[in-house]
């Protein structure tokens, strides 16, 4: 049988799976990254578990990765992994397995994703939108994964939407993800605690034990301060894809990961938004959706797309077709 390795690395959990040429997930794998201290720590996990999978399935063709922070074939300046230096991982695991092995930013694996077996499937210029611990994003033009110069291209959660705003991980201030995403949302609900006065069922709940989805699940039963979280929440939203909706003029933009789980009540307000925001020649036209897909999954079949349609790293732009 063969397959491709895919590899999904996030700073919380880094997802292995064999997957195999009809796009079927046959093994998969969890890790945890959070208890990795350093780089070597990292790869001593991750060898551990890729080796048993080479073994079972010795027919794989190549190593699909989809990990943050990715310029080139190396990891660099990870603010979210157990190491922040430049990483070569492709070259590490090109010499350790003699396999080829392919890198690209986690957003772009999930947009593969979402164009092989999502919402955007048929569609030629498309934007996912991963709205998890952090933002990512894939761009999709004619048919083409999007990478910039370096691979780079779509770091647009680290965009500064506010002066002075909220002190992000990066080491920026009001950066986007630190407004939309599940961690943000959930400042948001926080925010709002302290400066309005409305009741809610979310004020006996600790910061740390609190998640998007029990605010998602609030704001379902009418709780006015989860609400307003989500109005907040997606006029930042909706106003960026408006700026994206004129820059690029996709036919659509699909929301995936955690708080995009929330559906409707945060697709509402971010189309109003957006279609506010727009000229009028744009309005009515680009469709926002949740993706229906599992986030993880879509990533990990968008890694082991690169494998199977040898997309060559040094090709400034992937196709997925
Ligand atoms: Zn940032």
């Amino acid at each position: 049988m063969k397959t491709a390795l895919s590899i999904d690395i996030g700073g919380t959990s880094t997802k292995l799976a064999m997957v195999d040429s009809q796009y079927k997930i046959v093994e998969n794998h969890r890790l945890n990254t959070k208890v990795c201290k350093n780089e070597a720590d990292f790869f001593e996990v991750l060898f551990h578990a890729i080796m048993p999978l080479l073994q079972a399935y010795p027919e794989t063709q190549g190593i699909g990765i989809g990990a943050p922070s990715c310029r080139a074939d190396a990891i660099v300046g990870a603010t979210n992994l157990p190491f922040s230096e430049r990483v070569e991982i492709v070259k590490i695991l090109e010499t350790k397995y003699a396999l080829s092995t392919f890198l690209i930013k986690d957003g772009s694996t999930a947009a593969l994703g979402e164009g092989l077996f999502g919402l955007a499937k048929g569609m030629r210029n498309y934007i996912v939108l991963t709205l998890g611990t952090g933002l990512g994003c894939g761009i999709v033009l004619n048919n083409e994964i999007v990478r910039g110069s370096n691979g780079q291209a779509g770091e647009l959660g680290h965009a500064v939407i506010k002066e002075n705003g909220r002190v992000c991980k990066c080491g920026k201030k009001g950066c986007l993800e630190t407004y939309v995403s599940a961690t943000g949302i959930k400042r948001t609900v926080f925010q709002l605690m302290a400066d309005m006065q409305l009741e809610s069922s979310l004020r006996t709940i600790s910061f740390a034990k609190l998640t998007s989805k029990a605010i998602f699940e609030a704001a379902k039963q009418g709780d006015a301060l989860a609400l307003a979280a989500f109005e907040y929440t997606a006029k930042i939203l909706g106003r960026k894809i408006a700026e994206l909706g004129m820059t690029f003029e996709p036919e659509g933009v699909i929301l995936a990961g955690g708080l995009a789980s929330a559906k409707d009540v945060l697709l509402r307000p971010t189309i109003a938004q957006m279609e506010r925001d727009l000229l009028p020649a744009f309005r009515n036209q680009i469709k926002v959706v949740t993706s229906l897909l599992d986030t993880n999954e879509a990533a990990l079949l968008g890694a082991a797309s690169l494998v199977f349609n040898n997309i060559k790293a040094n090709n400034p732009l992937y196709s997925h077709s």
